[in-house]
């Protein structure tokens, strides 16, 4: 198959109106062209093939969540599910509706409220935790030039009135204990993290290989562990949107309100696609039709 050709060629398929709209409840994340697309893709065996802005470097967002959640797997193994559950919420990201009913344990690790738990675990064990968070980002490609993006985490920390509500309304339940200026300065700059359509897939290609990052030949997590991350990104990772996003792409994958989304076939390949209008449940418009045409081109879907 001509995967370069195929690339193009969807592209051009895409619907003609983006119906999307560009987040802009961080005002720093308005500015980005919404023109912009990019994909890349990587095999476990690393050959590559890529698309439009796929060198570009844009805001991971929630895209990062999978990669605390894997640092907190590591050090605190299976006692994590204590504190965050692993079941589909329905709700959006950011949603604080069902912490009441489940008494401050949330749904999932890919919602705000998981991802701001799994944080406060990884503050008991990081000494200097945004310096051990981006060595644990560059650990898995050995691409040191991955950064944060400073505007970014400011924008998102002075606009964080619904994750600092999240923090509380957890620590009420008794499942939050770190200072809630600290949990949220390393929670936005976790989102504040900024990568290529590259860089983004090669940073996820462990997932796809069974725990070993191919990049360094490192092993991240053991297999379990992978089958584990993988089957909550499927359950979890679009939040709302999970179901549509299995039923039309097939794939574990995860979305960020940077517009960009991430998608692995385990034992095969990790692709990305990046295009920052949303739709209304805050996932890429054209991420989310280029991907169901992606994975039923190829016939790259996991079912
Ligand atoms: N930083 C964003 C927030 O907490 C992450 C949301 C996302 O990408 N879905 O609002």
């Amino acid at each position: 198959m001509d995967i370069p050709a195929l690339l193009a060629k969807i592209y051009q398929q895409l619907p003609a109106e983006n119906t999307g709209k560009v987040a802009t409840y961080i005002p720093e994340l308005a500015k980005v062209d919404p023109t912009k697309f990019g994909v890349h893709a990587v095999t476990c065996d690393q050959r590559a093939f890529a698309f439009g802005d796929s060198e570009e470097c844009f805001s991971i967002q929630s895209i990062a969540k999978v990669l605390t959640l894997t640092m907190a797997y590591q050090r605190e193994g299976d006692k994590l599910w204590k504190r965050v559950d692993v079941e589909p919420s329905g709700t959006p990201f950011n949603s604080l509706v069902q912490l009441e009913a489940d008494k401050g344990i949330p749904r999932n690790p890919m919602n705000n409220s998981g991802a701001l738990v799994v944080c406060d675990i990884l503050l008991d064990y990081l000494a200097d935790p945004k310096k051990d968070l981006l060595a644990f980002v560059h650990s898995l490609t050995g691409d040191e030039t991955i950064g944060f993006n400073e505007l970014v985490a400011a924008s998102e920390r002075e606009t964080s009135a619904r994750n600092r509500a999240l923090i509380e309304f957890i620590r009420s339940f008794g499942n939050i204990h770190h200072d809630t200026e600290r949990l949220l300065d390393f929670y936005c700059t976790l989102c504040s993290l900024e990568m290529n359509c590259r860089q983004l897939a090669e940073s996820f290609l462990f997932l796809a290989s069974q725990g070993m990052s191919p990049c360094t030949g490192e092993r991240i997590v053991s297999s379990t562990m992978t089958k584990r991350l993988n089957a909550i990104m499927q359950l979890c990772g679009l939040y709302d949107e999970a179901g549509e996003f299995a039923f039309r792409v097939g794939l574990p994958g995860k979305s960020g309100v940077g517009g960009g989304i991430v998608a692995l076939k385990p034992s095969d390949y990790c692709v990305v696609v990046w295009s920052p209008p949303l739709n209304p449940k805050g996932n890429s418009f054209y991420g989310m039709a280029y991907l169901e045409a992606f994975t039923s081109e190829v016939g790259g879907s996991i079912y």
